[in-house]
């Protein structure tokens, strides 16, 4: 995938919101109205929750702010391109280069050990194996799994699969970091490992949007946006 040429607006952080949205509505064919009229602006260096109970609309913000998909009406911004003015194939480019994914499920290629799985993040940007490798390691180490490089999904324990899809997300060093109920599957322990590393990274100016169905866990983090029924209510 070639890196797009940015030349209508200013790369430089800080100039611009990270994600900004302005009165975004998103409508599903068929006609479920599952975001309506929501505004958001976060900053670089936030780190917040997009909380809310199952049908409040959650995914359907993971997805727009992560430029998985357009909305039906309103703007969305991400690190100061507006998507709409954007084709798929700067859309791709935008997502490889500006957002970091995390998912619930974890997402590991299952015949990859960690390294590899971790080098797998920077295939965009064209860097050769060795020095994919490289930096993947640099990334493992900062997630506390150095001594685990060689291991294979299936010989690691959730929380350190979860941490390796987080090195992953970040090996690019991305301005922003979605995590899609990045606890969702893993016991109280591990969850709050997990959590403790994404505060570090938030702590070391990464922005990172959480989106979680659970209270406690909104409640941990310095800003929540609480959404029920496509709105967002606080
Ligand atoms: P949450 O993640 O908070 O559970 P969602 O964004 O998944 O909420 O869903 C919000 C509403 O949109 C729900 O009523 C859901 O049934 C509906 N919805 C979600 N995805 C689709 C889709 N692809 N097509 C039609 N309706 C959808």
């Amino acid at each position: 995938m070639s890196v797009i040429e940015w030349t209508d607006v200013s790369d430089a952080p800080g100039e611009q919101p990270v994600v900004q949205l302005e009165e975004v509505t998103k409508t599903y064919p068929g006609g479920v109205t599952a975001v309506r009229g929501v505004s958001l602006t976060v900053g670089y260096g936030e780190m917040a929750a997009i909380v809310g109970p199952s049908g409040s609309g959650k995914s359907t913000m993971l997805h727009l702010i992560g430029t998985l998909d357009r909305p039906s009406s309103g703007r969305v911004r991400i690190d100061g391109h507006d998507v709409a003015k954007l084709s798929d194939r700067q859309l791709s480019a935008l997502r490889a280069t500006r957002i970091g994914f995390v998912f619930q499920q974890f997402h590991l290629a299952p015949g990859q050990n960690a390294l590899d799985n971790v080098a797998d993040g920077l295939l965009y940007t064209g860097a050769g194996l060795a020095e994919r490798r490289r930096r993947a390691e640099t990334a493992l180490q900062r997630v506390g799994l150095a001594a685990r490089l060689s291991h294979r999904p299936n010989e690691l324990s959730g929380g350190e699969k979860q941490r390796v899809a987080i090195a992953r997300a970040v090996v690019g060093e991305p301005p922003l970091l979605l995590a899609d109920e990045p606890t969702g599957n893993l016991d109280s322990a591990s969850g709050a490992g997990v959590m403790r590393l994404l505060d570090e990274l938030h702590q070391a100016g990464t922005t990172i949007l959480v989106i979680t169905h659970d209270r406690q866990i909104a409640e941990s983090l310095p800003r929540q946006v609480s959404m029920l029924d496509g709105q967002v209510i606080s």
